[in-house]
């Protein structure tokens, strides 16, 4: 039996390991999986879009990071995201230049939300969670 990933936005089916609706762009979902996303509204990187599908995740400059962003103020390994038990909380791995969740310097972790706007470095990025999170291509 051929599984299906039926877009939450247009009601087209597509196929299962897609990620996004072939139809409208929208991001499709996978329940049990941890699935939110990352976007830099500003720094180097500014447009990318990281998606976070794993339960733990270590964000910096280095190759070996789950996510690696461009900026040299972020340090080689500055931060980690984890899912646990369905929240999604951003800890501070001693970085130098510290972690900033909507305007406030973190110590240790916090826990974010869709919309939760994270510094690091001279990049701000906005967490994005998929229950609420539609994408658009035509912007
Ligand atoms: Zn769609």
């Amino acid at each position: 039996m051929m599984r299906k990933k039926i877009c939450s936005s247009c009601r087209h089916q597509n196929a299962n390991e897609s990620a996004f609706c072939t139809q409208c762009g929208a991001k499709l979902f996978s329940k049990n999986k941890p699935s939110s996303q990352l976007r830099i509204l500003e720094g180097e990187s500014t447009g990318s879009i990281y998606v976070i599908n794993k339960s733990n995740n270590t964000i910096g400059r280095h190759s070996s990071n789950t996510i690696v962003i461009r900026d040299k103020q972020i340090s080689t390994k500055h931060a980690e995201i984890n899912f646990i038990e369905g929240r999604y909380w951003i800890n501070d791995l001693n970085s130098k230049n510290g972690v900033i969740v909507n305007g406030r310097e973190i110590s240790g972790k916090a826990c974010l939300f869709d919309g939760s706007l994270i510094k690091l470095g001279t990049s701000i990025i906005r967490f994005e969670n998929q229950r609420t999170v539609k994408v658009k291509i035509n912007d």
